[in-house]
């Protein structure tokens, strides 16, 4: 497994290389944007371990740009303390996960193997029923009929895919949708999944997105167990 770290704090930068080097990953550090470019190009890494603030630039316009150029490595952003903005902008540039700084080493590398486990890695269309959600582009179709969605709605409809079949709570998906914000509001939620919901099962004669009263909501394709 190779990991790419970019991260212009050289101390912090070799701590992590040393560290994921221990635990069998083979990496390479980068100290600013460009330079991380330059690497990325070839698309031969697992894993980006990104720091946010770069001296030539932020982690969110690196990261954007990559998945702009269709790159679709899995990303742990490493955001300043406290962020909110950082988490929800990281997330929606397409981060896969984000690290707070100071981090626990050990988290880092619980991060990066859920990231990195095969199963996930391979699946890149998640589906119930004849809906198919394409994580690598991030396009979704019902019956072969493509689906816009914003970025919420991707959010809700991935996680709720990736636990097809089984209760999300309302606490998960807020997580998930609006990272960095503790307090769950509840309008805000029932707004979006509303709106994925007319989206998905608008048209359609099963309905697919259900809710689970006190719990919050479920994808399940008809006449699965
Ligand atoms: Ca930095």
């Amino acid at each position: 497994m190779r990991v790419l770290v970019i991260e212009d704090e050289k101390k912090l930068a070799a701590f992590i290389a040393k560290g994921l080097t221990q635990e069998g990953f083979s990496v390479d550090t980068a100290a600013s944007a460009a330079e991380a470019e330059k690497q990325t190009l070839n698309g031969v890494y697992d894993l980006i371990v990104m720091d946010v603030n770069l001296p030539d630039g932020d982690g969110f316009t690196l990261l954007e740009a990559l998945r702009r150029e269709g790159d679709a490595t899995p990303v742990i952003m490493l955001t300043a303390r406290g962020s909110v903005d950082d988490k929800v902008r990281g997330l929606e540039s397409g981060a896969n996960d984000y690290l707070t700084k100071p981090f626990a080493f050990r988290e880092l590398v619980a991060r990066a193997r859920v990231l990195l486990r095969p199963a996930e890695k391979s699946t890149d269309v998640l589906s119930a029923g004849d809906l198919e959600l394409d994580v690598r582009s991030r396009k979704a179709s019902r019956a072969g009929k493509n689906i816009v969605l914003t970025n919420k709605e991707f959010a809700l409809l991935e996680i709720m895919l990736r636990s097809a079949g089984r209760p999300v709570s309302r606490a998960v998906l807020w997580e998930h949708a609006w990272e960095g914000s503790f307090e769950v509001d509840s309008n805000v939620l029932d707004v979006h999944v509303g709106r994925l919901r007319r989206k998905i099962d608008g048209g359609a004669a099963d309905k697919l997105i259900q809710t689970v009263y006190g719990v919050g909501y479920k994808i399940d394709a008809p006449g699965r167990g």
